[in-house]
């Protein structure tokens, strides 16, 4: 398999001004290394402020890195240690990002045919007027939303249309990898899976690659390939999405899990309960050492001081956690 995108050490820290000219930094990202391989998707999941949506805009350098590696499709993008910053405006054609919000992401005074169009235009995609119009049609068709409507505005469309819209623009460039920001979350339940599988339905078709970022891992292991899963700016674990829903290994998976509803009796079977205590900490100043410790039922004194890396626990699972260090 090929690896589309490849993330080594990733950190971004966000400057925030707290007190008196004192200079702090919320730490939203710490040391994310994992690859993507084409044509699959990789779920991350997370509490809210856990750094999902800086990672994966980080990634795509909407969100310039602090620091680390970024290779695309054997290309480095961005490497702070070696000065490279490549200009991404190439780049975004071939990547793009789904919005949370599809209300908020589309401009309320343009029309639906201006919004898809726009990116058409910035990216010379159509030649002439005709094309264009063709091109407009051609992608209302494909999210599912009527070719006769171009002309409406964002708020004459529900929820869901909107989310197919937001998804139509993405889609005008033509890209290979998408950014999914928790596209479904302020849909409907009752809409969301028609949603998710009319993506499913265009990554197969066109061969799409996804980061799809959630914070319900009941959404994210319907679609992923495998999962990612994070804990206040770390990734503390990564495996193949049912490897990861039967088999967890780090005690922050296990308590996710625990809350997850699990259709499969094999899976609900293999879960250890766990129920955490308090919030996530701020990630301006956050734990130190392994930053689950403060909530984690089997936490050690190392686990205070340690940071524990990301290693393989068995082939293709990933976990940063002193319990599994051997
Ligand atoms: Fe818990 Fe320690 Fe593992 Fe962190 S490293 S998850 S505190 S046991």
């Amino acid at each position: 398999k090929k690896k589309l995108v490849e993330v080594e050490n990733l950190r971004k820290y966000f400057p925030v001004k707290s007190g008196l000219m004192k200079k702090n930094y919320v730490q939203a990202v710490e040391d994310a290394s994992f690859y993507i391989y084409k044509g699959e998707t990789l779920g991350l999941v997370g509490e809210s402020g856990c750094g999902k949506t800086t990672l994966g805009r980080s990634v795509i350098r909407l969100h310039e890195p602090t620091s680390g590696k970024i290779v695309y499709d054997g290309t480095p993008i961005y490497d702070s240690k070696e000065g490279i910053a490549v200009p991404m405006f190439d780049y975004r054609r071939r990547m793009q990002l789904i919005f949370q919000d599809p209300s908020a992401s589309l401009d309320p005074r343009m029309t639906v045919g201006e919004i898809i169009g726009e990116a058409l235009d910035i990216h010379k995609i159509a030649t002439n007027k005709g094309e264009r119009q063709e091109r407009i049609r051609y992608l209302l068709d494909e999210v599912g939303l009527n070719t006769e409507h171009a002309n409406r505005f964002p708020h004459e469309f529900s929820g869901g249309q909107q989310q197919r819209i937001g998804i139509a623009r993405a889609m005008a460039v033509e890209p290979e990898f998408i950014v999914c920001d928790e596209p479904i979350s302020a849909l409907d339940v009752s809409i969301q899976s028609q949603v998710v599988n009319m993506m499913e339905d265009l990554q197969q078709e066109k061969g799409l690659t996804y980061l799809f970022i959630a914070h319900d891992l009941s959404v994210v292991r319907h679609i992923s390939d495998r999962i990612g899963v994070m804990y206040l700016g770390f990734i503390v674990e990564l495996a193949e999405s049912y490897e990861l829903c039967k088999k967890p290994v780090h005690p922050y998976t296990k308590s996710l899990i625990s809350a997850v509803p699990l259709p499969d009796p094999e899976l609900s079977k293999s879960r250890t309960r766990i129920t955490l205590e308090g919030d996530i900490p701020s990630p301006i100043n956050p734990p130190s050492g392994c930053r689950f410790h403060t909530r984690c039922p089997y936490a050690k004194e190392r686990c205070k001081e340690e940071v524990p890396a990301l290693r393989e626990c068995s082939p293709g699972h990933y976990v940063a956690c002193h319990l599994y260090d051997q």
